[in-house]
């Protein structure tokens, strides 16, 4: 699972004098700056105007903070743009949760800068993690997006649904954004319900990861089948079926918490 290390200390300004390693992030688009074998982040250093620079935090050894390249930048000798989805399994897990922490603040930061209610330009807070409106003291934060994960239990079953936009053959646990003024529980009954016409019950809390696609946070959970006919919406889920531990399709990546809710789950089946 995308975790960031348990050492890691978020930060909104560098507290000085400080011992730590600078890593400075590099992004161009979403795309993060590494080594030519995608194994270690490029720290790299412009001159660019600071605004485009901003503060991650810090570990026992490294301070980290990100900054936003111009389209037109071209990768250094020896390094090159990648797309940090594509870094799972290549860069170490705990720089792709940090580096995954940078991209969301920094697009954050690039989508906020005019307050949304008078358009003023906005101001970065030092002491917390925000932008505001010197104008009307509108204060903007990250958004993050909650979204619900859902592993359906029959027995010694697992319900696994293919969506329309996953690779062919990929199943995984139904997910859904949440709706405004739902709690969680209640997106899990809709969605699953939405999705492929199932009710549910038992729902049982599991883990929750952040998913900085661009900006989510998955709160995994299970649930036992409570009735109704399994059928697929076809719009958002093309196929669903019963699996049991010995019949698996393709599953999500390894780094996902999809993944994980899956083998956790048939490990106590
Ligand atoms: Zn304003």
């Amino acid at each position: 699972m995308l975790e960031t290390p348990s050492k890691f200390v978020a930060q909104t300004a560098f507290v000085q004098p400080s011992d730590a390693t600078l890593i400075t992030l590099s992004f161009r688009g979403t795309e993060l700056l590494v080594h030519e074998n995608g194994q270690t982040v490029r720290s790299f250093a412009t001159t660019a105007p600071i605004d485009s620079h901003i503060v991650i935090g810090r570990d026992e050894q490294c301070a980290y903070a990100a900054q936003r390249l111009a389209a037109e930048f071209q990768a250094p000798e020896g390094s090159r743009f990648a797309n940090l989805r594509s870094l799972f399994g290549i860069l170490p897990d705990e720089q792709v949760a940090i580096a995954g922490r940078a991209l969301q603040l920094l697009e954050w930061d690039r989508t906020h800068q005019f307050c949304g209610a008078c358009a003023t330009p906005t101001v970065r807070e030092t002491h917390e993690r925000a932008r505001r409106c010197p104008a009307c003291g509108l204060s903007a934060y990250p958004r993050i997006s909650p979204a619900m994960m859902c592993l359906v239990t029959k027995g010694a079953q697992i319900l696994l649904a293919r969506n329309v936009n996953f690779p062919a053959g990929r199943f995984s646990a139904l997910a859904g954004f949440l709706e405004a003024g739902e709690s969680v529980e209640d997106a899990v009954h809709r969605e699953v319900h939405e999705e492929v016409g199932i009710q549910v019950s038992d729902l049982r809390y599991v883990a929750s990861q952040s998913w900085p696609f661009p900006h989510s946070l998955m709160i995994a959970f299970t649930a036992e089948y409570a009735g109704g006919d399994l059928l697929p919406n076809g719009h958002e889920i093309a196929e669903a079926h019963w699996f049991d531990k010995h019949n698996l399709p393709q599953l999500p990546p390894k780094v996902s918490i999809a993944r994980s809710l899956i083998e956790a789950t048939l490990a106590r089946l």
